[in-house]
Order: C-alpha cells, then sequence, then structure tokens
C-alpha cells in the first residue's frame, strides 16, 4: 500500500511539474500571462487527477500481479497432481509395479528401439491354495513378499510389472544370455528364500516359475510373450520353482 500511495505520489508531482512547464512556455507564447488563479488551477487539477487516478491504476496493476501469481501457482500445484496421478494411473496399487497396459508398451517401445534384453514371465506357484488354507488377505501379503523378492533380484534399470493376479514380468535390458539366466534364477532363489510365516511359526513355503526368452532383433512383443509363456509352461509341467530359457538354464 505504501508502494502505491509513493508512487503515485511521484506521478502527481510529475504531472505538476509538466503541466507548470507547459504553462510558463504556452502561456506566454501565446501572449497571456498566468495570474493566481491561473497557478492554483496549474498545481490543483493535476495533483487531484493524477494522484487519485495514478493511484488506483497502480492498485489494478497491484492486484493483476498477485493474480497472476496466484494463478502461475496453482497451475504448478495442477500439473504436479496431474504427474502424480499420471503415474499413479500407470502403476498397480498393491505393488507399485508397472501395470499391465503400461508395462506392455514399455516394451513395445523398447523393441522398436531395437534394445537388445530378455523378458521374463514370473508365475507365482500354487497360489490359490495360499488363498484356500489362509485367506485372501494373506494372500495378498505373500504376493507382495514376493513382488518385493523380485525387485530385489532384478538390475536397476531392469521393467518391472504386475501383469495379471499373481503374475509379473520383467524386461531385462541389454541382457545377455548369460546375464538373463543370472537374474532369472536369482529372482526364482529369491522367492524360495522369503520365510513367510502367515499363521504362527510354519513357514510356508513361496516359489515362483519363470518362463524366460531372450530378445531376437526382429521379434515383436507379442512372439517374445508367446516364446516366454511357453517355457512358464514348461516350467510348470516340470514340477514348477524353475526358470526355463530359451537357451539351455542354468536351473
Ligand atoms: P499354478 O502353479 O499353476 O500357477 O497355480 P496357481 O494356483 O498359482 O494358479 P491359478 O491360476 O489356478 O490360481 C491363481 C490364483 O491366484 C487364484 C487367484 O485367486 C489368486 N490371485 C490372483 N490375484 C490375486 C490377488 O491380487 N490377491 C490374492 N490374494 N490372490 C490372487
Ligand atoms: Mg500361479
Ligand atoms: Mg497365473
Amino acid at each position: 500500500m505504501n508502494r502505491i500511495f509513493l508512487k503515485s505520489m511521484a506521478v502527481a508531482f510529475s504531472s505538476l511539474a509538466a503541466s507548470v512547464l507547459l504553462a510558463l512556455i504556452i502561456v506566454p507564447a501565446i501572449g497571456g500571462s498566468i495570474d493566481g488563479n491561473a497557478w492554483l488551477m496549474l498545481t490543483i487539477c493535476p495533483l487531484a487527477i493524477a494522484w487519485p487516478a495514478s493511484a488506483y491504476t497502480f492498485w489494478q496493476d497491484e492486484k493483476l500481479k498477485r493474480a497472476h501469481g496466484d494463478l502461475a501457482r496453482a497451475h504448478a500445484e495442477l500439473a504436479a497432481a496431474h504427474a502424480k496421478l499420471e503415474e499413479k494411473s500407470r502403476r498397480d496399487p498393491m505393488t507399485g509395479m508397472l501395470n499391465r497396459e503400461t508395462f506392455f508398451a514399455k516394451l513395445d517401445r523398447s523393441r522398436r528401439k531395437a534394445d537388445r534384453g530378455a523378458l521374463l514371465i514370473i508365475d507365482a506357484d500354487h497360489f490359490k491354495k495360499i488363498n484356500d488354507n489362509f485367506g485372501h488377505l494373506t494372500g495378498d501379503k505373500a504376493l507382495l513378499e514376493i513382488a518385493a523378492a523380485i525387485s530385489r533380484a532384478v538390475r536397476s534399470g531392469d521393467i518391472l510389472g504386475r501383469i495379471g493376479g499373481e503374475e509379473f514380468a520383467a524386461f531385462l535390458r541389454g541382457a545377455s544370455d548369460q546375464e538373463a539366466i543370472r537374474v532369472a534364477e536369482r529372482v526364482r532363489h529369491e522367492v524360495e528364500l522369503i520365510r513367510f510365516q502367515p499363521m504362527d511359526e510354519r513357514v510356508v513355503p513361496l516359489t515362483v516359475s519363470i518362463g524366460g526368452t531372450i530378445c531376437k532383433s526382429d521379434a515383436n512383443v507379442s512372439e517374445l510373450m508367446r516364446d516366454a509363456d511357453k517355457h512358464l509352461y514348461e516350467a510348470k509341467n516340470r514340477g514348477r520353482n524353475l526358470a526355463i530359457f530359451d537357451v539351455p538354464a542354468a536351473a
């Protein structure tokens, strides 16, 4: 408020100076003279008009600046909320991993860039039994433990997704055959190490079966999925708690 008062006062006194200066130049030039009343008008008019008019303009300007600031802040908050929501919509709410759509979209983008790597499909073994024996909520806890074990076992930069109820996928970016087999085996082993105790001291074993495929340069997502699925099916048929690849696996 002080600033507006001082600024408008400066404008008013500048107008007063301009008014006096113009009068001193123009009036004698047209053969007139400035008497007492004219001096009064010359000083009071600019002060009476310029002061309130400029004060009002500066006040409006301040209000506009404040509104601009508020708008910019609201815009930034909205953009942050939007980004947060968008990120949330990409994730599985339970495990925090990418959801199915986002995982496959990301995998597809990687394939278009012809990224080398391997795809793993990881399915919890006999999971229905966990639900049947201990209830769905306990089943959820077991799933969270499995998801955490998978996250621990992969490398940073690998893409993880929950692509079904008790089914996860991992794209191992740039992994060589041997690296992919190592990571798959690490995932299998890390899940096997979970000491899941839903009721009492008794540990309920948790295991996963893994189907993996090394990405050939021209293979699209459907072909990769088909290959990994085929190996997952094989792992289930061969007794579960296995990682099977389209190259000789260490498991
Ligand atoms: P398999 O070794 O052949 O994969 O046997 P499975 O019992 O794991 O497979 P199946 O497809 O018969 O059953 C999957 C079970 O996973 C049944 C379903 O209720 C459970 N499941 C899927 N999503 C969730 C979930 O979010 N929470 C819980 N608690 N259970 C889930
Ligand atoms: Mg299963
Ligand atoms: Mg399944």
